[in-house]
């Protein structure tokens, strides 16, 4: 127990998380956690244990640039200590200096769940005011509800257009009965994950269990396919003078270099398109650059404006180096291109055009996502909203929360003499995770106590639950204080909660 770090494969329920790293291509989060400035105690202990693309996020936030954060919450029940968990990850992205979006999954609840319009306003609400309770800043960050929200219609419209129903059904079983609302409620739902975008691409995590994932892999390919199509129709609708060809051709030649790469089979759409096209890539001058850019501009690829110095015949190695610095999440593919390419000025103004064709649908960068353990239910088995034992809701008021710990599962062994001589199993213990979780918030040498003095026999249940049960009652205490306070801010924020 020297390792305060939790064992993430310490039990039988958790080591069925390593299969997802071989199944499903997530990643160990501790290979990311050295590049993450402050890492939260969630990743310091390893409840978050798994990541896809995070390393895109961490470089933003390590150089101090643009990165989001999202989560939804569905409003069916009261906000309760795993809900927490989501809430901590996301203000702390916030508190890192992302763009923190928190949605409630409003239509979801109804099509998929069934709940009634004046329930989910009710919970939406309470979900609301925890979430400000706990910190999320409503001026920095944004705050909707998917069936109010115009823009994530507009765009759930569009992802639908490149969505199919044979995908539902591979994705999430759906059939022949599956009710055309809950289709909308996933496209709705991908259109969520990537709304952070819609201004400007950015990376951007999903902080989820890992039971998320298919929506995660589902709309990162939403990502792929929107970023492509549309250039593809801009290409075929722009007319190039024949010295602008081999510009155009070039920086193809340099998309297709990186599509072999990366592997992204949707830019061959468009290579094929290009493939008609005259195949010399010297002699261009700045000037034919400059209008091949302005077309491409007219054509709706947004955004190139910013990129058109690097246009300039004189653009310096250093130059194209800024620029790969600029593109957030390609940066790594085209570092290999400053070797390959021995690069030169002419190459780095094609492969600066080549990735501002990249962005020309909508841009998406694939979101990246954490992945976090679940919290063992108190009495057991999994933690459950519709079993109120098993849980501690946020509005529980601090006696029954203190109650609950009380009577919670342990670790602990038959007897007294047992545990003292052989310790307890804190891997195995709703109680410890408890700590590990939330009661030690950012206190890491509390975890490692509760945990070193369980595993070597120096802690009983009794003690050791009362102290969680006086910790918890404080935080509930504490929690609903703030959740009041939390009603003006709520009151003045142009969320519609009467639906
Ligand atoms: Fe769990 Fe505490 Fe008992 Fe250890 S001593 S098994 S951590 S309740």
């Amino acid at each position: 127990a020297d390792d305060v770090a939790l064992d993430p494969w310490g039990s039988a329920t958790i080591s069925d998380y390593r299969a997802l790293f071989d199944e499903f291509g997530i990643e160990a989060f501790e290979d990311v956690l050295d590049g993450v400035p402050t890492p939260h105690s969630l990743m310091r202990r390893a409840i978050i244990f798994g990541h896809r693309d995070y390393r895109r996020v961490a470089a933003a936030m390590r150089n101090d640039e643009p990165f989001a954060a999202l989560s939804g919450f569905m409003p069916t029940g009261d906000p309760h200590i795993g809900h927490k968990m989501v809430f901590d990850e996301l203000i702390w992205h916030q508190q890192q200096g992302g763009d923190a979006y928190a949605l409630i999954a409003d239509l979801e609840a109804h099509s998929a769940r069934g709940l009634d319009w004046a329930e989910i306003d009710e919970h939406a609400e309470d979900y609301l005011l925890s979430l400000l309770a706990l910190g999320f800043d409503a001026d920095e960050g944004e705050l909707y509800r998917q069936s109010t929200n115009r823009e994530l219609q507009d765009l759930a419209f569009e992802l639908g257009i490149e969505a199919n129903t044979s995908e539902f059904e591979a994705i999430y079983g759906f059939g022949g009965d599956t009710d055309v609302s809950h289709m909308q409620s996933v496209v709705t739902q991908m259109a969520d994950i990537l709304y952070p975008q819609l201004d400007a691409p950015k990376p951007t995590v999903i902080p989820v269990g890992p039971d998320q994932d298919p929506h995660v892999r589902f709309a990162r390919d939403l990502a792929e396919r929107t970023r492509y199509f549309k250039v593809t129709e801009a290409f075929a609708s722009v007319a190039f003078d024949d010295d602008e060809r081999p510009l155009v051709r070039a920086a193809y030649d340099a998309r297709s270099q990186y599509a072999a790469d990366t592997d992204q089979p949707r830019c061959t759409e468009a290579a094929d398109w290009l493939a008609a096209e005259p195949a010399a890539a010297d002699g261009v001058d700045a000037a034919t650059a400059e209008s091949v850019v302005q077309k491409l501009e007219n054509a709706g690829m947004e955004p190139l404006r910013p990129r058109v110095r690097f246009f300039d015949r004189q653009a310096t190695d250093e130059a194209f180096t800024a620029l790969i610095d600029e593109i957030a999440g390609e940066k790594r593919v085209f570092e290999g291109h400053v070797d390959a390419f021995e690069l030169s000025a002419e190459t780095a103004r094609d492969l600066a055009l080549a990735v501002e064709v990249d962005h020309g649908g909508y841009g998406f960068v694939p979101p990246s996502s954490v992945y976090h353990r679940f919290m063992t239910g108190l009495t057991g088995g999994k933690m459950s909203s519709s079993e109120p034992a098993s849980h501690i809701s946020l509005l529980d008021d601090p006696e029954t929360g203190a109650d609950k710990v009380a009577a919670a599962t342990t670790g602990g062994r038959d007897t007294a003499a047992e545990q003292r001589e052989r310790g307890g199993e804190p891997d195995d213990c709703p109680v410890y995770e408890l700590y590990a979780y939330l009661l030690a918030g950012d206190d890491d040498a509390l975890a490692e106590e509760v945990y070193a003095e369980c595993a070597n026999g120096d802690r009983l249940c009794g003690g050791c639950k009362e102290q969680a049960a006086d910790l918890m009652a404080q935080f509930l205490e504490t929690h609903q204080e703030n959740r009041e306070a939390a009603r003006d801010v709520l009151a003045e924020l142009d969320i519609d909660l009467d639906s």
